[in-house]
């Protein structure tokens, strides 16, 4: 890419992002910004979160929310209060947009606490599943069967305008058949949305220890390939067809408006340890990362009223290379006016290859990854935009 500018994000619709900290027990794949949650008394971390929220909005100016998400971490973990009590302040703050999507993340063993957040405004739910099956769920170091995990999708029904299940695949050993039957079982349980992930070994997760231990190793490239076009293959086949790279859904109204904020290179507020932001004002684009450790994120707002320390000015490069990587996650593709306008053009012989390669199709201003692409995307952003 060539050319320097800026161009705002703003109108690219804006979302709260709620982190959560705190997990039942720290699984062994996980490299989020977790801790244990044990008996903690959670209320000096909640209070801060209020107080970071009040810092964003003094910073975002008036918007109005088009998302929030509660994520973690564990946010079923909060209590239907302590979720009732962030709405309203972000409400009070910004005004939430009448029908605005509400998502929580939630552990099945958190059932109980479902009609709460319900009661409290959430209209999403995601279930984090991860398998359908004993022996996956014990490797993945999960507290819930999978019994124990369709009791709680069945807990959801009629209290969520949406639920969307998250499982893992590509697991070592796991083979075609296998992850076909557990597929279909998912399918067949005819939830709102699958957020569909192959397992990647994260270098600060416990996983990668054991990797490195040879404990056991990582499924190979070529069978990793396979199972993705399996997926793609029975999930379409189902009505489920991927909207981005791991995300299906069941018709365009059960897609994560949320996340659809990120791929647009939205804006959105981050709030709670670790939580990223991005914040557009006039021609300048912000990145902000919150303190990632709980301790640390209570002194910083207490010294700053934001629970981040330095802020990141994004240069029109920084924007550009954003804008590929999430841009090509998605379905609709990559306008290219959205790196035109940072003041780039785009490498038509680089966008040629990848298209001879199967990689990727080119047509109407736009590039859409195929299958095949979707499996290198990484790869293809930093080639697109190095
Ligand atoms: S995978 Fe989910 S539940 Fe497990 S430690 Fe990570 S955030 Fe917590």
């Amino acid at each position: 890419m060539t050319g320097f500018n800026t161009s705002s994000g703003f109108g690219r619709g804006f979302g709260v992002y709620l982190h959560w900290p705190y997990c039942a027990r720290v699984c062994p794949y996980c490299d989020f910004n977790v801790y244990a949650a044990k008996a903690r008394d959670t209320a000096p971390l909640f209070d801060a979160i209020l107080k970071d929220l009040d810092g964003w909005r003094a910073r975002s100016g008036e918007r109005s929310v088009d998302t929030v998400f509660f994520g973690g971490g564990t946010p079923s973990l909060m209590t239907g209060s302590q979720v009732t009590q962030a709405l309203e302040k972000i409400d009070m703050l910004w005004g939430i947009k009448s029908g605005a999507e509400v998502t929580l993340e939630a552990n099945p063993d958190d059932h109980a606490c479902f009609a709460d957040f319900a009661a409290a405004g959430v209209n999403r739910l995601s279930l984090g599943v991860q398998s359908l099956d004993g022996a996956p769920l014990k490797f993945l170091g999960r507290t819930h069967s999978a019994a124990d995990a369709i009791a709680a999708f069945r807990q959801t029904q009629g209290k969520f305008r949406s639920v969307s299940l998250d499982l893992i695949y590509a697991l070592p050993g796991q083979t075609l058949d296998q992850w076909r039957a557990e597929l279909a079982r998912t399918l067949a349980l005819g939830p709102d949305h699958l957020s569909l992930y192959e397992l990647s070994i994260e270098p600060g997760a416990a996983f990668a220890k054991a990797v490195q231990r040879r404990d056991w190793a990582p499924m190979d490239d070529e069978l990793c390939a396979d199972l993705y076009e399996l997926t793609q293959e029975m999930a379409d086949k189902a009505g489920y067809p991927a909207y981005e790279i791991s995300n299906h859904a069941r018709g365009p109204a059960h897609e994560s408006a949320h996340n659809r904020i990120y791929w647009a290179s939205g804006d959105w507020a981050g709030v709670g340890p670790g939580a990223h932001g991005r914040l557009t004002i006039g021609d300048q684009r912000i990145a902000t990362h919150a303190e990632d450790n709980p301790g640390a994120y209570l002194k910083q707002v207490d010294a700053s009223g934001v629970g981040w320390a330095e802020d990141e000015m994004l240069n029109a490069l920084a924007q550009a290379r954003e804008r590929v990587a999430m841009g090509l996650r998605v379905k609709e593709g990559l306008a290219l006016r959205d790196i035109s306008e940072l003041g780039f053009q785009p490498d038509v012989s680089r966008i040629a290859e990848f298209e001879s390669l199967g990689l990727l199709t080119h047509a109407n201003g736009r590039i859409v990854l195929t299958v095949k692409g979707r499996l290198a995307a990484d790869r293809i952003a930093a080639e697109l935009a190095p």
